[in-house]
């Protein structure tokens, strides 16, 4: 069964405070390579993350492991169709890294053929105690009518078929089920959590509020395709996070946390429009680097999501929450306190989607959700509770451009988890 150690009488709370002694690990829960539709070796993905000190990494292909035996065509040119291909150029690259010997190619009639390496093999050649981790994950891809519906499972044992359903919701449920079924059968710990919600705008808040066994939505995926901050239509995942606390805590139902990952399938063309490492990631606070320890900090929402603010602390007593920033020169930090009261207006409005699905309706909810609370450009950041909040999250706003953001303008931004407030 899941942990929560939320609501602790009688002002508070989540998770999250934790001894002093607990480090805190940086990793990408969400990556592609040649197993489905990334554009790389998945060495040449890996070694990207490791490169730049990331603690931690998820290979989450499409309804695939890394497992197995899976041999690509190595061709002349890359005739820049979907799905990328492997070129003579990238397997040079993969020689230059790795050494000659190292990929195992093959003739079949006239094609050049490579050996994709297992998450086994990788493993052994990238892991480090303490220092790199790999985790096994599969992004589950179902779909709705014309709803793309994407469910990553991190930490899975087995592959998991996509399990289809009668509605958005259902297909989202019973994949969740089925990790869960999973964990269950096995006793390994593993979590499930809902992709890019605004994606092919597949997903709305309504199909999250109802949803079981599953704490976790990506409230920022870097591919430019997924739409993170929606449009007139279709509220942005900021505020589906909140309208989903909101009426998930209202029912009493458990909250949920937002990841920030990358969602990467491009490592060769570095610019905005293409899906890059590098734009979002995880910091998970934990004792040592396992994938049990990090499973279990991500399941106690001990951990934010960042594009590139970084936290030194993130502290919950009774009295409040305080965020302690580790600054940039000549760089200001807004941090937002958002939340929702105990008391507000729970009733809302229905829209039809522009996208024209009949059986897919998102609504519109009261300004009382999801309401800033408290704003300001101190360091600590602190806001003290009132005891009539229902949560409260802080969302960390820096004054400086990322560096090939999701879109254009994007600004290094941070996420904690929210506060339950008894
Ligand atoms: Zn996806
Ligand atoms: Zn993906």
């Amino acid at each position: 069964m899941r942990r929560f150690l939320y609501c602790i009488p009688f002002l508070l709370i989540c998770c999250t405070d934790s001894p002093e002694l607990e480090n805190w690990y940086k990793g990408n829960l969400h990556t592609h390579t040649f197993w489905s539709d990334g554009d790389a070796p998945p060495e040449i993905a890996v070694a990207w993350y490791k490169d730049r000190d990331y603690d931690f990494l998820a290979l989450s292909d499409h309804n695939i492991l890394s497992v197995g035996e899976k041999w690509i065509k190595v061709l002349d040119e890359d005739p820049g169709e979907w799905p990328p291909s492997m070129t003579k150029a990238k397997l040079d690259e993969v020689r230059d890294r790795f050494g000659e010997d190292w990929p195992l190619t093959r003739m079949v009639e006239d094609t050049l053929e490579m050996a994709l390496l297992t998450l086994d093999k990788l493993k052994q050649f990238f892991e480090e105690p303490g220092k790199f981790l790999m985790i096994q994950a599969e992004e589950i891809t179902d779909r709705y009518n014309q709803n793309p519906i994407h469910v990553n499972a991190t930490n899975l044992l087995e592959f998991i078929p996509p399990q289809g359903g009668a509605s958005t919701h259902d297909v989202l449920q019973r994949n969740i089920d089925a990790v869960n079924k999973q964990r269950e059968e096995t006793g390994q710990s593993m979590i499930a959590h809902v992709n890019h919600p605004n994606f092919g705008w597949g997903v709305v808040a309504e199909d999250l509020i109802e949803l079981h066994g599953d704490i976790f939505f990506e409230v920022y995926n870097g591919h430019p395709g997924v739409q993170n901050w929606g449009d007139n239509a279709h509220p942005g995942t900021d505020r589906m996070w909140d309208i989903i606390l909101a009426m998930r805590l209202h029912q009493g139902l458990d909250p949920l946390f937002g990841l920030a990952v990358d969602d990467t399938h491009g490592y060769y063309k570095h610019k905005v429009g293409k899906s890059n490492p590098g734009r979002g990631w995880v910091m998970v606070k934990a004792q040592t680097l396992n994938a049990n320890n990090i499973i279990a900090s991500l399941e106690e929402g001990n951990f934010y999501s960042t594009t590139g603010v970084i936290l030194e602390n993130v502290q919950i007593d009774d009295r409040a929450l305080t965020i302690l920033i580790r600054e940039e020169v000549n760089t200001v930090y807004r941090t937002q306190f958002i939340g929702t009261p105990k008391q507000f207006d729970t009733s809302s409005k229905p829209v039809l989607n522009s996208m024209g699905e009949p059986a897919h309706i998102t609504r519109v909810y009261s300004n009382e959700i999801g309401q800033v609370f408290m704003e300001t450009i101190n360091n600590p950041a602190v806001f003290y509770f009132t005891g009539a909040e229902m949560y409260v999250r802080a969302k960390i706003i820096s004054d400086q451009l990322q560096e090939n953001p999701f879109a254009e303008g994007d600004l290094e931004t941070a996420w904690t988890q929210p506060v339950l407030i008894k």
